[in-house]
């Protein structure tokens, strides 16, 4: 689906059940995202590894609808990319 599509679907979503429900259904989704990542490290079945991509799918919709609905995508990428160049820093501090 293109971004643009993506987004106001995402749009139709919040009008009809309301940011607090979106935020729940996000937590929802992150909590199920813990138990299929705990499940995967204990039995590496195609199943688990199948909800497993299924439940981070969910968690990148949730959070794409949360940085949508608070109107901050550009703040949260700014703020990813100063933690991956501090990162990289502590990794690498002779690459400076
Ligand atoms: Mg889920």
């Amino acid at each position: 689906m293109q971004q643009k599509e993506k987004i106001v679907l995402f749009e139709i979503m919040v009008d009809r059940y309301g940011i607090n429900a979106q935020e729940d259904q996000a937590i929802e989704e992150m909590a199920e995202l813990i138990k299929a990542i705990i499940k995967y490290r204990k039995d590496k079945s195609d199943e688990n590894g199948f909800d497993l991509i299924d439940e981070i799918a969910d968690v990148k919709i949730l959070i794409e609808q949360l940085e949508l609905m608070h109107k901050i995508p550009s703040l949260v990428e700014e703020r990813i990319n100063f933690k991956l160049e501090r990162q990289k820093k502590r990794m690498f501090p002779d690459l400076q």
